[in-house]
């Protein structure tokens, strides 16, 4: 079988450090050829990830022209799309195209009439019932959790091939690290992943924090500071940039909480497995949770509030703890030493391998083909 992924323009596949949805498709794409299947990557030129075939319109990832006026950023998304539905017209050889980006990629390419196709949502639906509402049934949609179905628009769950969880290649390869006194909070640095909660919590228990993620793209204080110092900069205003500046930089002028830009490869591998625990207190729903998925696999508990894709990823009290309010949340992150990381690990591997995560998806593709959508 030949499977056109599309991964989009906005990084590289897999990212250098942060990336959501490119680091999915990393960890998919190698287990899906060890299953034999053929993979032509729709990505950038940068992109390191073996397929058995490349296309690409940009050199680099264009994450930071994300920023940009919205005429631009549809222009970038467009000019990639365009590149996929004429490389679909050009030729018959592909069964299938597994689609992964937002903004226009389902409705080009349910335009097209080519191969079917099948299109992961991971976002949060509840935020754009007009946009999810307008194609249902032109191609098969699958969530990446069931509260994220639950809360998409009526019309888009009907039509979804269900939920398939988001895995990680760390799931059995058993890392290890020696675990330090730190708690991490890994993720983009934004309102929604509420580092500011996690840093308040541990400042009032005197524990130390690493935040870990990028701010609005920029990977340093160094480059977030090229932001800050000029006030014309485009991002100056920016909800992710004030987010940082006015909520969390406040609890980082002591030694105990500490925000140490994107970390990539190893180092976040090493900085995530030595932690006491992976702090989640999230201000959405969440609706995947790669970083979650992480954190067991490297055997730490992770701790959270109560919300999206986080009670169905952890089993509070076996494999991490779910809280209901900070006051909660400050309570269970001292009773981490409860949790058998072994048990998380365990978790990790039989429910957020790539394999299994694979074979769901060799699942889905077998009943879209067989639809004939
Ligand atoms: N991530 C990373 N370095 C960082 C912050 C995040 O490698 O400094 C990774 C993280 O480990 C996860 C991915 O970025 O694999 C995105 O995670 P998540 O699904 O939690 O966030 P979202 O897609 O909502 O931004």
């Amino acid at each position: 079988m030949k499977v056109l992924i599309n991964a989009g323009p906005w990084l590289a596949v897999p990212p250098p450090g942060y990336g959501g949805i490119e680091n999915v498709v990393a960890t998919l794409v190698p287990a899906l050829r060890e299953r034999g299947v053929n993979v032509v990557l729709a990505s950038v030129a940068a992109s390191t990830l073996e397929a058995d075939e490349l296309l690409a319109v940009y050199d680099e990832g264009q994450f930071t022209e994300l920023q940009k006026p919205y005429n631009q950023v549809m222009g970038i998304a467009h000019a990639h799309q365009a590149r996929v539905a004429a490389e679909l017209r050009a030729r018959d050889d592909i069964d299938l195209v597994h689609d992964h980006v937002e903004v226009v990629g389902p409705a080009v390419l349910s335009a097209l009439g080519g191969p079917p196709v099948l299109h992961t949502l991971h976002w949060d639906l509840h935020k754009h019932p007009a946009f999810y509402g307008a194609f249902p049934g032109a191609i098969a949609v699958n969530g990446v959790s069931e509260s994220q179905l639950a809360r998409a628009p009526e019309a888009l769950r009907a039509a979804s091939l269900g939920a398939v969880y988001l895995a990680t290649p760390l799931a059995g390869q058993d890392v290890r690290a020696e675990q330090g006194e730190h708690l991490v909070v890994m993720g983009r640095v934004c309102g929604l992943k509420g580092q500011h909660v996690a840093a308040r919590v541990c400042q009032k228990l005197g524990l130390p924090l690493v935040v870990a993620g990028p701010v609005c793209g920029r990977n340093s204080q160094a480059e977030l500071d090229d932001v800050l110092q000029d006030p014309y900069h485009p991002l100056h205003s920016h909800p992710d940039v004030r987010y940082h500046l006015d909520q969390v930089s406040r609890y980082l002028d002591g030694d105990l909480v500490k925000w140490v830009g994107a970390v990539g490869g190893q180092a976040r591998d090493h900085l995530y497995a030595s932690a006491r625990a992976a702090l989640f207190p999230i201000q959405w729903d969440e609706p995947g949770g790669t970083a979650v998925v992480e954190a067991l696999a490297l055997g730490v508990p992770p701790v959270g509030l109560r919300r999206g894709c986080l009670p169905e990823i952890v089993d509070h009290g076996r494999t991490g703890f779910l809280a209901d309010s900070e006051e909660e949340l400050a309570e269970w992150v001292t009773r981490t030493g409860e949790i058998d990381p072994d048990e998380c690990r365990r978790e990790a591997r039989s429910r957020f391998s790539p394999a299994v995560m694979a074979d769901r998806y060799l699942d889905l593709y077998d009943r879209v083909l067989r639809s004939g959508r």
